[in-house]
Order: C-alpha cells, then structure tokens, then sequence
C-alpha cells in the first residue's frame, strides 16, 4: 500500500484533474444533504478486507457524497459564518498535506513553521498589540478561546498560588459565542453572560463587578469581549472593558473569530479600539481572511506566559523542547501534533499581497450595507437593526417562525441559496428573524436581490 503503483499513478492525475476543476470552478453546486440511510444505499459497502479500488472510491465521493455536502463558498451561501478561501489557499492546502511536515515543533517544522509565523506576524500587526506579542495557528476559534482562556486561568494561580484549587470565574456578555461557554464548561469555570442588548459596554462590567461577592472576585480571572459578534456582527466597547480590566488586574480577551477580518478593514477599524490592550485575541483565518479549513488563531500579549501553561513535557518530547529549540507551536495552545494549518494562509497573503485581502474584506461590509438598502426600500422586509460589520438581520413582514424555516429548506432543496434564520432581541423579546453573514467577495447585488424575491 506504499509502493507507487500503477492506480496510485492514474488515481493522482484524476485527483488532480478533479481539484483543478474545483479550484477554479466559478459556479459550485450547493449541495444538500440526503439522509444516512440514502447515503449508505447510495453508496453501497466501502470498506471492505479487500478494499474496493481507488477508481470506485473517488467516484462515490464524487458522485454521491459531494452532492450531498454543503459548497460553503458558493456565492449564495450566507448561512451561519459562510467561507470563501482564496483559489491560492486551497491550491496550497494541496502542497501543505503532499509536503508531510510536522508542525508542532521547529525541530521537525522549521521551515514550514518560519512561512507560518509571517503570516502571524501580519495579523499580530492588524490588532496593533505591543512588541513581543505573538500567537500560533490553532483548529479554529473554538480551539483558540480554550488555549488563551486556559493561560489566563494559568497566570492569575501563578500570581496567586493559594487559588490552585479554587474554581475559577469568567465574565462575558450574552452576545458571546456559544464556544466561550462550552470551552468554560471543559475548564470546568463558572462564567457570567452579562445580559446586554448586543453590545457589552463598560457600565455593564461595571455594574456585575460591583454586584460580585468578595469570594467571587476572588474567583474571577478573565473577561471575555466580542470583536463582533457572531450572530450580528456587533463589537463591544473594547477600549471601555480593556480599562476595566487594566485597573482590576484581570486578563482581558477578545474573541474576534469571525470580526477579526474587519480589523483589515480601514472603513471600520476604529470600532476595535481598545483591542491592543488585549492579554489575548482569537481570530478564525477560515472566516474572513480567505484560510481554508480549518485554521483559527490565538495571539497572545506575552505568549512566555502561554507557554508555562500550555508546553507538554515528556521524556521523548525532551530534545524538541528544550531552551534552545526555536519557536514551537505546540508550547502555546493545547494541541501536539498538528498539520501546518497556517501555510495556505501564509502562501495566499505572499502571493497576493495584503492590499488584496483589505479590498475583499471591504466588500463584505459593503456587501451588508447594499444589502441593507435594498432590504429598508422593499415593502415586504425591513431590518431589525443597521447592518454591523457583514451581517445583517431583518424580518419578512408576517412570518412566524415556522415560515423562515420553510423558506431557508426550500431555497437549500433548490440548490439555489443557503440563508437561514436566527433569534435577535433587538425588539425586546426573542424573536426569529433571518440573517445574512457576508463573507464570499463574489456574491453579487443580483444574488442578494434574488434571495429577497425568494420572500415574497
Ligand atoms: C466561529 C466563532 C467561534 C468558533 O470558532 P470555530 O472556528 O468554529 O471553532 C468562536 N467565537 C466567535 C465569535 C465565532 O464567530
């Protein structure tokens, strides 16, 4: 199975014809997805003692599964946060795994760990942190928030060694993704979501740090923000919490995952400020800077401290980790063994020039912005609130419920559009409304006009 045979021969030049055709496709289909019991009829028995050749494999992936899996970068797909990774990232996603690097430690990865610390540096330089800051590619914002939010904990017991056993407490808001929470519960944390009505302002963290019990201050050892928030693309008052968070001497992180992109972006750049007085920031490079899947990243103020936290110690890991060993990715967040996710990143920015990523992160927003101008003139839609960073929520006058999930399942079975819908409290209680997340450069006015006509 690793000779190079003949079928590995032909299989990588129908692979290989197949991925150019994909990567320069300009029209993908939708996909929708069929049930498991239609795939496995489908399909039919894959693995088997024998195996069933790698011909009959590749065609079930291509003409059974594929139809059945979501293209997140067709044009109209502007569901949940959608991705469009450049032509130049996926092609190098190809060279990334064909060149079979290790990317945890420089020992074995140094080359290709150097290409993936300038595209850091890049997005170091767009959250204007201080000298010495640093970060590392991560699986994704998920991944990210744990790595920085388990740092901050490891801090706050090094200044503190009486708090080794105590449970510790995050503050958020209500507007934080839904990871924050989850990766609190793996840490085993209590966490408070601050109701807001969006956006966390910094008479909010005022207030719930007056309410505190003496015990609970004690406790608590991070404040979380959201540089824009995944359902609405709100940003909270940054430079207000960061404050905050200076004078209570509590580390202070930003979970920018799907806004991070905007920080590219001059026509919104002012909304971060505040963001360079981060202890940590996430920022998911498969959302808005163009990274196919999956990369996320966290950056830390001072990523020694990251590294005390988060550097594996075992026997056989000795001469990889040791003083002298160079910049290790795997000392700085909670994953060993890792592809170089950051490559694609990296080979897509040298090529095209960061000009380029700041002129399609633009037309997200300006994407929004047409979006909410056709959507304020049509008698049948109206927003629930101005369009922030690329995501825009309105309503269809008259629908329940039950008639936007009708809607995002018909457009999705036609294969034309993925557009679904979400809660917003923008008019006081819940209420479902639909929702556009911008991201792909290439959806047009037309696509936007066309999904509008689908609610009539
Ligand atoms: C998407 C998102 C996450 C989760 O990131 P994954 O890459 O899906 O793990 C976390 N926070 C925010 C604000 C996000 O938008």
């Amino acid at each position: 199975m690793h000779n190079i045979d003949i079928e590995v021969v032909e299989m990588s030049l129908d692979v290989i014809k197949y991925a150019i055709r994909r990567v320069t496709a300009t029209d993908p289909k939708l996909g929708y997805p069929k049930s498991e019991a239609e795939l496995d009829e489908l399909a039919g028995e894959t693995i088997t003692p024998k195996g069933i050749g790698g011909e009959n494999a590749f065609k079930i992936f291509r003409d059974v599964l594929l139809e059945s899996s979501v293209s997140i970068d067709h044009p109209r797909h502007l569901a949940f946060v959608p991705a469009s990774p450049t032509r130049a990232g996926i092609m190098f996603d190809l060279v990334t795994a064909a060149s079979s690097i290790h990317g945890a430690y420089w020992m074995e990865g140094a080359g290709g760990i150097w290409a993936e610390n300038q595209a850091m540096k890049y997005l170091v330089s767009l959250t204007g942190l201080p000298k010495g800051a640093f970060g590392v590619f991560t699986s994704g914002g998920t991944t990210a928030n744990l790595s920085a939010i388990v740092a901050a904990r490891g801090a706050w017991r090094e200044r503190e060694p009486a708090q080794e056993r105590t449970r510790g407490l995050i503050i958020t808001s209500d507007g934080a993704h839904s990871s924050v929470k989850s990766m609190a519960m793996v840490m085993d944390a209590d966490i408070i979501c601050v109701e807001t009505e969006g956006r966390l302002e910094a008479e909010h963290l005022e207030a719930e740090l007056a309410a505190l019990s003496p015990e609970d201050r004690e406790r608590l050892f991070a404040i979380i923000a959201t540089g824009g928030t995944t359902n609405a693309g709100i940003i909270d008052d940054l430079d207000g919490i960061s404050k905050i968070a200076r004078r209570e001497g509590i580390w202070f992180h930003i979970d920018a995952a799907y806004g991070g992109g905007a920080l590219a972006a001059p026509s919104v750049r002012h909304l971060f400020r505040g963001i360079e007085n981060a202890d940590s920031v996430t920022i998911d490079p498969h959302k808005w800077f163009f990274s196919p899947y999956d990369c996320g990243a966290v950056i830390y103020r001072d990523p020694s401290i990251a590294r005390r936290v988060h550097t594996q110690g075992a026997a056989y890991l000795e001469i990889a980790t040791g003083e002298a060993s160079g910049f290790n990715p795997a000392d700085y967040q909670i994953q060993l063994t890792r592809r170089l996710r950051g490559l694609p990143l990296w080979f897509s920015l040298a090529m095209h020039g960061t000009d380029r990523y700041t002129e399609a992160i633009e037309r997200g927003i300006e994407l929004a912005q047409i979006a909410g101008r056709m959507i304020t003139s049509a008698p049948h839609v109206e927003l629930v609130r101005e369009p922030s960073l690329s995501c825009v929520l309105f309503r269809r006058k008259g629908w329940k419920p039950e008639d936007y999930n009708a809607w995002t399942h018909r457009n999705h079975k036609s294969g034309y559009a993925l557009v679904t819908p979400t809660k917003s409290r923008a008019s006081g209680g819940f209420e479902t409304v639909a929702r556009f997340c911008f991201i792909n450069p290439d959806t047009t006015e037309d696509d936007i006009r066309g999904i509008l006509a689908t609610m009539e």
